[in-house]
Formats: C-alpha cells, sequence, structure tokens
C-alpha cells in the first residue's frame, strides 16, 4: 500500500526560540541560566480542573512545564518571553486515550503503522495514550525512536491457563467439527506477550516481571478466577502498579472485580456478566459458548437488571473507573451494516445485542456515578475505516450518552489522567503548574459542540508545539 512519506517533522523548541532577555553582566559568577518562558496569551482557558473557562487568560510554559495558568493579571508574562497570540482561540489540556493498542508485529516487523499511527494521534491533540496491552518492552523500545508521538504508558496483559492452552476445545458443525486455536496463540503471532497467571502462581513474580518489561500496571485480560484477580491486584498496589481488567474475566464477575479492589474495568458489554449464575461463569469460558449466550442475555432491559445495578454501584461506591468503548464497537456494527451479502452469524448477533446493552449499562453507569475514563479501544493497525478514535468515543458519549461536552472532556482529561495512574497520571490531564505542558490550542469552543475538537490550531507535548498539518499522515482519517 503506498503511503505518504512527505511528512516533514518539524519541531519549535520553545525555550530555544526566545529572544534572550537583556541585563548588565553580573559582577558575581553567573547565576545558573534563566529558561526562556512561552506565554500563550488571550485564549479562553479550560483547565480542566473543574473551574470555569478563564477569558483572556495567559497560560506560562518553561521546558517542558506549566509555569502559570489563569487570568491575566495572575500570570505575570516574563520579559524575553516568546508570546502565541492566542486571542479568540480554546485552550484545553492535551487529550489522553486511556485504552489503545499499538504495537502488531506482521512478518516479523511493526513496519511504519505504529509511528504513523501515532503522528495522527498527536495531530488530533492526543498528547498521552496508555497501550492496554501488547508487548510493553517491545513497544516502549520502539516508541523511544520516534520523533512526533504522544507520551506513551503501557500494561502488561496478564490471562489464565485456558487462554494459553484450551485443549483445541471443537465445536460440531454441519460441516464437522471446526477446532479453534488458544486465544493467546492469536496473540503471540502478533507479537503480543500475555504473561500467564494461575491460581497457584506467584503474584509478585509476574508483577516483577511486568515492570521489568516497562509497563506501569496490569491489564487482566480472561479466564481469571476472583481468587487470582485480588491477589494480582494487592501485588500490584504494592509495587504502586494500577490493575485494570476486561468487565467481566471468565469467570470473576465485574462484582468480583471491584471487590478485589480493581482500578477499573473496560467494555460496557461485559457487564453481561453479571446476569450469568456462578455456574454458567464457571463453564462459559469458550469464545464461541460466551458469545452465544451473551447475545441471548444481552437485551436492553436487561441494562436495568438488579445484578447489573448492583455491580455499577458498587464501582460508583468504590471509585473502579469505567471505560465504555463505545466507539470500537459503533465500528463493528457499521462493518455488519456495510455488507452487502448478509448472511446472519452468531458473531453479528454478539456484535449487535452487545451494542445495544453497552449504550444502555454506560447510561445506567452515568446516571450512578461510575467515573467514566473515554478510552477508545484504537488499534494502530488494519483499515483506517476500523479504527475507534478518542473523538468517536467523545461523540457518542455526548451524543447518544448525553454527557454534557465538559463532562465528555473530563473523561478525556482529568479523569483519564487519574485512570493512568501512578506518577505518570499525577503530571498530566490538566493545566496547573508544575504538570507537563500539553496543550491543545482550538479554533473553536469544544464546550460548545465537542465536534470543535477537530479544529486544532496546534499541540504542545512537554513544551514542543506540533501543527496537525505537519504531522499527519492521510491513513488515519476521521
Ligand atoms: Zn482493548
Amino acid at each position: 500500500m503506498a503511503r505518504s512519506s512527505a511528512v516533514t517533522p518539524v519541531i519549535t523548541t520553545l525555550g530555544l526560540l526566545a529572544v534572550a532577555c537583556g541585563g548588565s553582566t553580573p559582577p558575581r559568577p553567573e547565576p545558573a541560566p534563566v529558561a526562556k518562558s512561552t506565554a500563550i496569551v488571550g485564549a479562553t482557558l479550560w483547565d480542566g480542573t473543574g473551574r470555569a473557562p478563564v477569558p483572556n487568560a495567559v497560560t506560562l510554559v518553561r521546558n517542558d512545564r506549566i509555569l502559570c495558568a489563569g487570568a491575566a493579571g495572575e500570570c505575570i508574562v516574563p520579559a524575553g518571553s516568546r508570546v502565541i497570540d492566542a486571542r479568540g482561540r480554546y485552550l484545553i489540556p492535551g487529550l489522553i486515550d486511556s485504552h489503545v493498542h499499538l504495537l502488531f508485529i506482521t512478518r516479523g516487523s511493526a513496519g511504519e503503522e505504529l509511528g504513523l499511527d501515532l503522528r495522527d494521534l498527536l495531530a488530533q491533540g492526543i498528547t498521552t495514550v496508555r497501550d492496554m496491552g501488547t508487548d510493553p518492552a517491545g513497544l516502549l523500545s520502539r516508541v523511544r525512536s520516534l520523533h512526533a508521538a504522544p507520551r506513551v504508558h503501557a500494561m502488561q496483559l496478564v490471562a489464565g491457563r485456558r487462554f494459553f492452552f484450551n485443549g483445541f476445545h471443537g465445536t460440531p458443525t454441519a460441516r464437522g467439527t471446526i477446532y479453534r486455536q488458544p486465544p493467546a496463540m492469536a496473540m503471540q503471532q502478533l507479537g503480543w506477550n500475555p504473561i500467564q497467571f494461575d491460581p497457584e502462581s506467584d503474584a509478585e513474580a509476574v508483577v516483577a516481571q511486568a515492570r521489568e518489561a516497562g509497563a506501569m500496571g496490569l491489564k487482566l485480560y480472561a479466564q481469571l478466577d476472583s481468587g487470582s484477580v485480588r491477589r494480582l491486584t494487592q501485588a500490584a498496589h504494592r509495587a504502586g502498579m494500577p490493575v485494570w481488567g476486561h468487565a467481566w474475566v471468565q469467570p470473576a464477575s465485574v462484582m468480583e472485580q471491584v471487590t478485589g479492589s480493581q482500578d477499573g474495568v473496560v467494555h460496557a458489554a461485559g457487564l453481561a456478566g453479571e446476569l450469568f449464575t456462578v455456574e454458567d461463569r464457571d463453564t462459559l469460558v469458550r469464545d464461541g459458548d460466551l458469545q452465544a449466550a451473551t447475545a441471548a442475555v444481552a437485551t436492553v432491559g436487561a441494562a436495568h437488571d438488579p445484578r447489573v445495578l448492583a455491580a455499577l454501584d458498587s464501582m460508583a461506591r468504590k471509585g473502579t473507573m469505567f471505560e465504555p468503548t463505545l466507539d470500537a464497537v459503533r465500528h463493528s456494527v457499521a462493518s455488519y451494516d456495510a455488507k452487502l451479502r448478509h448472511i446472519p452469524s452468531l458473531q453479528e448477533e454478539y456484535v449487535r445485542s452487545a451494542s445495544r446493552f453497552g449504550m444502555e449499562v454506560t447510561r445506567e453507569a452515568v446516571r450512578r456515578g461510575v467515573s467514566i475514563s473515554a478510552g477508545s479501544d484504537h488499534v494502530a493497525y488494519g483499515p483506517a475505516s476500523d479504527r475507534a478514535t478518542l473523538f468517536g468515543e467523545l461523540r457518542l458519549l455526548v451524543d447518544s450518552i448525553g454527557l454534557s461536552p465538559t463532562a465528555a472532556l473530563l473523561a478525556a482529561t482529568r479523569d483519564a489522567a487519574r485512570a493512568i495512574g501512578g506518577q505518570p497520571g499525577r503530571q498530566v490531564g490538566t493545566i496547573q503548574k508544575g504538570r507537563y505542558a500539553d496543550l491543545v490550542l482550538l479554533a473553536k469552543n469544544p464546550l460548545d459542540d465537542i465536534g470543535n475538537l477537530e479544529y486544532v490550531e496546534l499541540v504542545m507535548v512537554g513544551g514542543k508545539v506540533w501543527r496537525p498539518g505537519q504531522l499527519r499522515s492521510g491513513i488515519a482519517m476521521r
């Protein structure tokens, strides 16, 4: 496939461009050189902390950090600063996509997809992403060599024995028995690196291995019981690492994940797990069986089932975060809608019911005070039309779930930073003194219409300025 290679990386290192301020030669030994500041002046500032937008604001950046952000009188622009005239514009924190999958190895190579995809994400104003499980070590080493990219954090995938060895379970069909390979094998073929955890495994060792690979937390994927969830979570928390997981992780239910102090759950449709009996949860561990059972129970009405609501209420009470990943499901539904010849399949039935149920579950979650992170489940691989985006997720949160644009933006800034957690999460997500200078300047007000996030004029990552036109590869148009 032809790819545009005519993208020229142009960086402006702000500190270097500032004009040196004058002053006579000091009589004493010279003090350390004062780093030059950049002042973004005149924009309406929405800082993501929850305070009202500040008109005609001044935001000061020095090196890679925010020095001051507020009304004109609050932040004094040092002489010699580089000034960016932002009158009539809107300044928001750099966006965070807390759920992406970036590294895909085909024929032994990651190709150029990863670098081009990260440039596109940056062009959309996304300055931090969290990879929810590929190969942390392989991903992070590749990202280090890239010039233009958001901050990348990686989670380590963990799953139970049956994910790795399913005994090549056969499903009888009219054409004979179909044998599926273990799910882990498909992942490993893409270069992903899931770690196996069994009830008798050493949780500390798994955490140490994840850490060694550069992961900042664990992503629990499948085939884990409630005891395993609890032990992994405790071990990770002792190491200061967050633990997220699929809603549900067969056989552990969302309620058990919450009770086990997991930090967040992903995929709204997975709340269907709460609708199964304990015995069903123990036996519905194979993909085909699970999809059929989910398609059967996940009706719109079931989203209001007391067992689903109890899980959501416990999430709200314990502060367990929720990533519905609605745009990814919307893409799957759209691909079925676009098919000319329509042969009904279990997979399609599953996708359609998961979509309707997931939407309704997300509405209930919002109503019941569950904290939302707008992670999209974006993949840096395959046709652009199949890739979920943070922009698409935010649109759905506003248009279909009923969040205000402000609430949706919080789910991609302040609250997404909380989802990322740990030290990395405390340095991004809001425009506040001491945080990274990760900023987006927009031509139109996103609080009026979340669609205005399309009008990115400038993206700053750690003080470096990028213009979308410098970054777009043309692959991932939304
Ligand atoms: Zn995912």
